[in-house]
């Protein structure tokens, strides 16, 4: 990694949105739906390493259409966010974890390695650009997506030699409709997410296409989301398409998936662990089977299942389907295990409370 640029030539958007265009997107922002005046790209290729590391207004990609990406899927993102401090400064959360986990994926991918520091300093310019489209209410926060896309332009299949990488950021409220009431899953028996040896770890936007199918069954059987068991026996709860999940015990115990290579690591998974052992709670990194999961339903055991990720946060799940069974997990809302974890990560994110593991990254 010695041919690198890594000072980015800034070039301020001429006609951003208008400060009363943007309160009112930052009133009601949704979830995705709008994006700020800038962007960052850094280009990518054999010969010259990394280069060209701009930040400046927000453009259309334009592409020839035999460039790999449009044919062979090679393209894997981040997301993390941007939070608003009490004091008016903000700040991310473990931005270097995301850093890590962008070249893990783009190793799987045989797309380059970007350093990381490059990568962390492109997402904070992003932020401090567009300040202003932090929100500064409630839940609020400035949705960061890094992302690379290989542009060789060639139809033939091989990895590409030539990249692009960008961030884009967009303001986000809550990503249910419903707030933080529970969410319904669908246990698809029909299709799974990941094989062993294949790319269940990385972050790319295949597994997201191929997960889509199972996303519309959940969808046509009345579920928010759609559950994943393992490839294998049919048998492992995995993980949602794009959340990872807890169950919590009524001896107040908690339990995830361990990670096998067939689960997208999350950051919010590895930090609620960490707090919850803070907290003294024993939380065992191991299979649960689908089996198991109904049985504790029924019989009491299982008290609370929550979904997490930077997105949605911590989600609790209220309601599991499958072909042959529809079974209530606690009172359909948020339980008091759930709500605590939430509350403890959030303040942490939000500046509210002090950070013991050093995760914030204050940008200003
Ligand atoms: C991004 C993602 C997660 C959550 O990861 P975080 O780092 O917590 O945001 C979980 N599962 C999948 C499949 C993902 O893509």
């Amino acid at each position: 990694m010695d041919k690198q640029q890594t000072e980015f030539t800034v070039e301020q958007a001429t006609s951003p949105v208008s400060a009363q265009d943007r309160e009112a997107m930052l009133a009601n922002p949704g979830f995705g739906k709008y994006l700020t005046d800038h962007m960052v790209t850094i280009s990518y290729s054999a010969e010259k390493g990394w280069h060209d590391a701009k930040i400046g207004p927000r453009h259309d990609l334009q592409m020839n259409p035999s460039t790999m990406v449009l044919h062979y899927a090679g393209e894997i993102f981040e997301g993390m966010k941007t939070y608003r401090h009490p004091d008016g400064g903000a700040g991310l959360f473990r931005p270097e974890a995301n850093a890590r986990r962008f070249n893990n994926s783009a190793a799987r991918l045989a797309m380059a390695q970007i350093p990381e520091d490059l990568f962390v300093n492109s997402v904070r310019e992003l932020a401090r650009i567009d300040r202003d489209w932090i929100p500064s209410e409630g839940e609020g926060s400035l949705y960061m997506r890094p992302f690379m896309i290989g542009t060789e332009v060639a139809i033939g299949n091989h990895p590409s030699d030539a990249f692009l990488y960008a961030v884009i950021a967009s303001p986000v409220g809550s990503y249910f409709k419903g707030g933080v009431s529970g969410v319904s899953v669908w246990v698809s028996e029909e299709y799974t997410r990941a094989a062993p040896g294949g790319t269940g770890a990385a972050k790319c936007g295949g597994n997201y296409a191929a997960a889509l199918a199972a996303q519309a069954e959940a969808a046509k059987h009345g579920c928010e989301q759609v559950v994943f068991l393992d490839a294998v026996e049919r048998r492992w709860i995995e993980e949602l398409a794009g959340m990872n999940v807890f169950f919590v015990f009524d001896d107040g115990t908690i339990q995830t998936p361990p990670l096998t290579g067939t689960i997208l690591p999350g950051i919010t998974r590895d930090s609620l662990i960490r707090l919850a052992r803070d907290k003294g709670m024993t939380v065992r990194e191991e299979p649960y089977g689908i089996d198991q999961w109904r049985a504790d339903i029924e019989s009491g055991r299982l008290v609370e299942v929550f979904a997490c990720g930077t997105a949605a946060v911590v989600a609790p799940i209220s309601q599991l389907k499958g072909k042959d069974f529809d079974l209530t997990i606690g009172d359909g809302g948020m339980g008091p295990v759930t709500a605590d974890l939430r509350k403890t990560l959030t303040d942490i994110q939000f500046g509210r409370s002090n950070d013991p593991h050093g995760w914030v990254d204050r940008l200003f």
